[in-house]
């Protein structure tokens, strides 16, 4: 079941257009990020379905129910956002128990529906302390169950993770998203960390410029990217200018690149990610020289240019005995894939 629907929805503020022909859904349960660059219209979106901002143009249903020209209390989402700080001299029972009180909810309901609220993301033992006395992913938990408590029909975070250092970040980024689908709580979260938005949703909305460039899976972004931008968005890739000629795909100096037969005529990209590559001192492949060595721990991280066109290799860190780790710069090198792990791009 759709429980937020976008139909068409634009949003100008005089000429500018901060969002265009947004059509989306979230089914009931599913996490859906939008992700994109500063600016591409984001938050705005995610302001017009909480109703903060209204849409020039467009639909926006919850649960069925067209909510476009509704106020923000009248539609029964909750927003939790970075900044949502709680109320410092509240305690966290309280701080949850606060949406309750602005409803005129008796002390005792909220009582109740607050403590069951922090055991739902297991505060209830901490209920009594200030947040102050809570670690940051306690804090963020705390923050949900204050939306929680009013059983929102959608969620809405707003950059949940940014003001959390890298470490706490991983830690509750598993934590939201455990608790996102043992509760199954349908959430519409906006990001412009790729990362996050890989490994917590369900779907992604790939925003540019006010406008969906692609959504789907992780995976259907990630391995069928359906332009340049997306490529180079999602995860890191190779993005090469070139085009078509006699069925092989040429850089603009013309070295010739592993090339699926039957490859679209019109291909101004060649897109292949760096660990789809492996590199070696000879043998077969794309001959090249490599320009850079960075050592990243587990992995390696090679740039090698093969004519004018740069070229990003990651693989695994070669042990002593292997010849690529004796490889200087300057040194020349090959490059090779399976051509189906590559993919051309018409824009
Ligand atoms: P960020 O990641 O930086 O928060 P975003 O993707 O959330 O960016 P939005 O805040 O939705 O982007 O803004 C989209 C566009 O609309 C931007 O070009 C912005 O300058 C413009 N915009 C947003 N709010 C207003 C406003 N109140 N008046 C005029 N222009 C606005």
């Amino acid at each position: 079941m759709k429980s937020l629907e976008l139909e068409n929805v634009c949003k100008k503020y005089g000429e500018a257009v901060a969002v265009t022909d947004m059509s989306m859904h979230i089914l009931t349960g599913e996490l859906v990020s939008l992700l994109g660059p500063s600016g591409c219209g984001k938050t705005t979106t995610l302001r017009m379905v909480a109703g903060f901002v209204e849409p020039s143009s467009g639909s926006i249903r919850i649960n069925g129910r067209d909510v476009t020209k509704l106020a923000p209390y009248e539609r029964n989402t909750a927003l939790v956002f970075q900044s949502y700080a709680l109320f410092p001299h509240m305690t966290v029972a309280q701080n949850v128990g606060f949406g309750l009180e602005m409803r005129k909810v008796g002390k005792a309901e909220r009582e109740e529906k607050s403590f069951e609220a922090l055991k739902r993301v297991r505060l209830d033992h901490l209920a009594d302390r200030y947040p102050r006395q809570l670690s940051g992913g306690q804090q963020q938990r705390a923050a949900l169950a204050r939306g929680l408590v009013l059983n929102p029909d959608i969620f809405l975070l707003d950059e949940p993770l940014s003001n959390l250092d890298a470490k706490l970040r991983g830690e509750v980024r598993s934590e939201i998203r455990g608790l996102q689908q043992s509760l199954e709580l349908t959430t519409l979260m906006v990001t412009h960390d790729q990362e996050e938005a890989l490994t917590m949703s369900d779907k992604l909305v790939l925003m540019e410029a006010g406008g969906v460039r692609q959504s789907g899976t992780a995976q259907d972004l990630y391995e069928q990217p359906a332009d340049a931008f997306v490529a180079d968005f999602v995860g890191r890739s190779n993005v090469i200018p070139g085009r078509i000629e006699d069925g092989q795909f040429r850089t603009e100096d013309g070295t010739s690149m592993p090339t699926v037969s039957g490859s679209s005529v019109d291909a101004r990209y060649y897109t292949v990610r760096p660990e789809k590559i492996t590199l070696s001192r000879d043998g077969d492949g794309v001959m090249g020289t490599l320009r850079e060595r960075l050592y990243l721990g587990a992995q390696t991280e090679y740039t090698v240019m093969v004519g004018n066109a740069s070229i990003s290799v990651v693989t695994a860190t070669p042990g002593p005995d292997d010849m690529r780790a004796s490889l200087r710069v300057g040194d020349a090198v090959r490059l090779a894939w399976d051509a189906a792990s590559a993919r051309l791009l018409n824009n």
